[in-house]
């Protein structure tokens, strides 16, 4: 089975729980809410690199 992620909207608590179904409906270990969201995990994580070097802004103080 796999195992999705959920957040509660009640305390905002995330968990992870195993649903033979992805329309199943968890609820909420930490609460006991039944108002959970399943979130969905980023397989690819969309990066663009190869661009102009930035500067380092310093940081002033006193
Ligand atoms: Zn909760």
């Amino acid at each position: 089975m796999p195992i999705f992620e959920f957040i509660c909207s009640k305390c905002e608590e995330q968990f992870e729980e195993l649903v033979s179904s992805a329309d199943s409906k968890v609820k909420c270990p930490f609460c006991g809410s039944a108002r959970t969201e399943k979130q969905f995990s980023a397989f690819s994580s969309s990066s663009s690199s190869g661009s102009h070097g930035g500067g380092c802004a310093p940081s002033g103080g006193g």
